[in-house]
């Protein structure tokens, strides 16, 4: 499989050369030549092969001239050694929980595919790589633990001083080895703006590569199908064709949706669900796409005003408007829509929702009240306790620390102080080469 940019001034690249550089030189997002399509046997037949194979099958055509079959197995296993359960909530209505990962968040999948991708890459080339990522919360400790102890790459992450909940940030400065934590005097933009600045400085990527690990890169985007498919074959052969109701920032995560739907994954609708920051949903509605300045909400990991990802979406309907509105609709919900949505799934159904599976939740019960002819499915994309000071707040209850996380909170966090971008290049700067031998 070839790699092409959305703006069709670069080469065309490999799934290798696509993964290390995360963006075109052009500045475009890369996507794949071709989408193949599975035949209907492939999807019948799910609960009667293991998860492991099914995966190999549906991510072999993207990556499998780079990566041998042995090594993307073992790549995959090691992706995926967690739960997707499909939880029943209501009759008809289930939860797909995204959180059984190391960081609690449904980007576990992605990074750790891609950290492992550009391990495999990394031990074959002498070069040092370092990956450069900003986070505004969930990233930064998904790509942290997808790349912890990965030989040959450098993980360096800049986060907001005092905008990132305590687990957060010690998910991200608590691991020690090969990653380390910036703690920028500023707001996720000034972090972002850093990062976008060095990737330009010619000096930087001098005797290294510089790469990203943002939510653009192929190998995060693609793996994120695998868990739409094992939603399907949880609800077994003899179901009608789910909707899926995705609660979206970047439509990173309902794209790779849409990708298996395009393989031939039988779905009935996409519900992007998203809280007041509503380009998409607007957009669905006038066809012009119109971003607006982005606003806080309490579900913040989705306060994009210019999702990324949305110009994939669209290629995979080839830019037809009306093929792309008979799959998808899109919502979205205010913050007191969103508790409210938490409070029902509480008191109603005895599930605890995060504020983003709240969103998701909203958006797949609207679908269901015009069309309840089959399942629905949301995707909870974070564990509840994540944003426990809200969800603690909302429902007037204490969460459980989950075991998984509770040697995280006597951990000492260790990040360095910065201020302006030529802190962080003379950062870059001195740790050069201080892990592969010149
Ligand atoms: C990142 C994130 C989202 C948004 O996902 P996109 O792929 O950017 O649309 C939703 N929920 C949580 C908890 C997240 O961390």
């Amino acid at each position: 499989m070839k790699y092409h940019s959305l703006n069709h001034s670069a080469p065309p690249a490999s799934f290798r050369e696509a993964v290390i550089r995360g963006i075109a030189p052009d500045k475009g997002l890369y996507f794949p030549d071709q989408v193949p399509v599975f035949p209907e046997a492939f999807w019948r037949q799910l609960g009667e092969r293991p998860m492991l194979a099914i995966a190999l099958d549906l991510i072999r055509p993207y990556a499998g001239e780079s990566i041998p079959d042995p090594v993307l197995e073992r790549i995959l296993e090691e992706t995926l050694n967690f739960d997707f359960p499909l939880v029943p909530v209501a009759p008809n209505v289930f939860s797909l929980e995204l959180y059984h990962g190391p960081t609690l968040a449904f980007k576990d999948v992605g990074s750790r595919f891609m950290a492992r991708c550009l391990g495999y890459f990394s031990s074959r080339s002498p070069e040092e790589v370092t990956v450069l990522v900003a986070t505004s919360g969930d990233t930064g400790g998904a790509v942290a633990d997808g790349f912890l102890g990965v030989p040959g790459v450098e993980v360096v992450i800049l986060y907001p001083e005092g905008k990132v909940s305590d687990i957060q940030e010690r998910q991200l400065t608590t691991l020690g080895q090969n990653i380390r934590a910036l703690r920028v005097a500023g707001s996720f933009d000034d972090c972002q703006r850093m990062v976008k600045e060095a990737f330009v400085d010619r000096e930087l990527s001098q005797g290294r590569r510089l790469t990203s690990a943002n939510s653009i890169n192929v190998a995060r985007w693609i793996p994120q199908m695998l868990y739409y498919v094992f939603a399907l074959r949880q609800l077994g052969p003899d179901c009608d064709p789910p909707v899926f109701s995705v609660p979206s920032g970047n439509f990173g995560n309902i794209c790779a949706g849409m990708l298996a739907h395009r393989m031939g994954m039988p779905c009935r609708q996409f519900v992007a669900a998203t809280n007041v920051n509503d380009t998409v949903p607007r957009y669905m509605e006038t066809e012009a796409y119109d971003p607006r300045q982005s606003v806080p909400t309490i579900s913040n990991a989705m306060d994009v005003a210019d999702p990324s990802n949305f110009i994939r979406v669209q290629k995979l309907f080839g830019d037809r408007f009306p093929d792309l509105a008979e799959m998808l609709t899109a919502r979205s919900y205010t913050d007191d829509e969103t508790r409210g949505a938490m409070r029902f799934l509480h008191k109603t159904c005895g599930y605890t929702a995060d504020p983003h599976g709240a969103v998701g939740y909203l958006g797949l019960m609207d679908y269901l009240r015009g069309d309840a002819n089959g399942p629905g499915i949301f995707l909870e994309t974070a564990h509840p306790i994540k944003f426990r000071p809200e969800v603690e707040r909302t429902l007037g209850i204490q969460l459980p620390i989950p075991e998984r996380i509770r040697g995280l909170l006597d951990k000492e966090k260790m990040a360095i102080p910065i201020r302006k971008y030529e802190d962080l290049r003379t950062f870059l700067l001195d740790t050069r080469g201080s892990r592969k031998a010149p």
